[in-house]
């Protein structure tokens, strides 16, 4: 998911409607948007469908005013697919000081457990969402303000969280201890803004001011901005997969810019797994970056030989299997008269099931390619991801019951190769690779090492 928020602008709602727009690689499914004024309170509007066909009207955006405001894009992660009105974010609730909406991008690993307790105890849920946790553990804190009762409330929460939240007067930013997912602030006036990405800054023009950093909690409001460091200090394990593919390109993640850290995966790809062709060829447009550092590294030509259609969205981003599988071919068409004959080094980010590979393989030999190579941009994907990117369950993941081997026998290609974890780790800027006592980031999805115990999944069955 995607969160973006600004205070202290003219109409903020304008703004959130165009950082959402700029974060929409996010979330596709909804998005929404709750703004403050002081004369007409709280605002809220929640769509489904993508932000430019809904936050673009001005008789809906007229609906929003005031200096302060928050939204979401949404791809569901936990709770229910094919989702409900109700589970779009921000969530509101009503406190005895006054309202707060928050917009979560993360999941929630504990999130059964507290609605069960919660429910228990007498909160009346209206959503399927992990999220809704937060606003009924608020609702029974003790604390006498609205930022110290999201301390309390998230001091009980386990998982992933980069939420920006707001009150009358206040936009709030916190990250989990772990900072698995990014969160930046930026500067606009005399206004700050909150954003997933800096990507979202861009479009607003703002300048880029820092990370929120792991663990930490910002309220911003007209006296300025208070930072504090609620939860128990761990050393940061931010989510690798937002190097490799979740994060746009153009964002800057610590210091380093993503396209060139994917660039540099495929300088590393081609170090690890060199082979003999004709033609370097992304997979767009994940695929892209990488492939133009492989074919750099290998002096093997750069070519597009498959095209996108950019009028489709992400592939995974739509939840049923039924429309992904259909989706390969809506998205993506082979460049016949480049790939004829061709020795092809197809480039992509990442294989999860495997569909959109065979599907491009087919697609890539019916075209009269001679030979086909598939080189991954990240290592196999063996385990799912319980922080908020949707991965499907453990059995559906080629990685977590083929080989290496038996993957390329399945996809029947001519040799399939990932990228080390060693390799991805110096792409992201660590020299030395991964530090195995203590790993610099989450990568739980290709070592299965969780940096946060999956409580409500093991309590379901799901074995470490
Ligand atoms: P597959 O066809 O193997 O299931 O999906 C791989 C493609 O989906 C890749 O081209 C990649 O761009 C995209 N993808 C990237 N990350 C994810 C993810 O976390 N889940 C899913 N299902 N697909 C992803
Ligand atoms: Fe990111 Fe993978 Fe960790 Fe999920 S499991 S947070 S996708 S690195
Ligand atoms: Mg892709």
């Amino acid at each position: 998911c995607g969160v973006f928020g600004v205070i202290g602008v003219t109409d903020a709602a304008n703004f959130v409607a165009l950082g959402l727009h700029a974060l929409q690689h996010r979330g596709q499914e909804a998005g929404g948007i709750v703004s403050h004024h002081p004369d007409e309170g709280f605002n809220s509007v929640r769509r489904f469908g993508y932000v430019r066909d809904n936050f673009t009207k001005q008789s809906l955006m007229e609906t929003l005013p005031g200096p302060l405001a928050i939204g979401h894009v949404r791809y569901s992660t936990a709770g229910s697919k094919g989702a409900a009105i109700r589970d779009v974010q921000p969530f509101f609730g009503e406190f005895s000081m006054g309202g707060a909406a928050i917009a979560h991008n993360g999941n929630i690993t504990n999130a059964d457990a507290l609605r069960r307790e919660l429910i228990e105890r007498g909160s009346i849920f209206q959503s399927s969402s992990d999220s809704e946790c937060i606003i009924h553990l608020m609702a029974r804190s003790l604390q006498r303000n609205i930022p110290e009762r999201m301390e309390d409330a998230l001091r009980r929460v386990e998982g992933a969280f980069s939420i920006v939240a707001m009150t009358r007067s206040e936009l709030i930013g916190v990250r989990d201890a772990l900072g698995v997912r990014p969160l930046v602030m930026g500067k606009i006036g005399d206004g700050y803004v909150l954003s997933s990405e800096t990507c979202a800054l861009d479009i607003i023009g703002a300048d880029f001011v820092r990370e929120i950093e792991p663990g930490e909690m910002v309220v911003i409001s007209d006296e300025g901005v208070e930072s504090s460091f609620p939860f128990r200090r761990k050393s940061s394990r931010f989510c690798i997969f937002e190097h490799v593919y979740f994060s746009r390109p153009d964002s800057i993640i610590g210091g380093r810019s993503v396209y060139e850290t994917r660039r540099q995966i495929g300088v590393e790809l081609a170090r690890e797994a060199p082979v003999d062709a004709d033609l370097v060829c992304p997979v767009p447009d994940s695929g892209t970056p990488a492939a133009i550092g492989f074919a750099h590294e290998s002096g093997i030509p750069f070519g597009m030989g498959i095209i996108r259609n950019q009028y489709m969205g992400r592939t995974f981003i739509e939840p049923t299997e039924q429309i992904r599988n259909m989706g390969v071919r809506l998205k993506l068409n082979v460049n016949r008269a480049l790939i004829r004959g061709k020795r092809v080094i197809l480039v992509d980010d990442s294989v999860v099931r495997g569909t959109t590979s065979r599907k491009i393989k087919e697609m890539i030999l019916d075209a009269g390619a001679a030979e086909v190579h598939f080189r991954i941009a990240s290592p196999p994907t063996a385990w799912p991801c319980f922080y908020g990117v949707d991965t499907p369950q453990r059995e559906k993941l080629l990685a977590a019951t083929m080989s290496e081997d038996e993957m390329r026998e399945h996809l029947n290609v001519d040799s399939l190769k990932f990228i080390s974890l060693d390799g991805l780790y110096r792409a992201v800027g660590e020299a030395e690779g991964r530090s195995n006592s203590c790993p610099q980031y989450c990568d739980a999805c290709f070592s299965g090492e969780y940096p946060v115990e999956p409580s409500d999944m093991i309590k379901k069955g799901f074995e470490l």
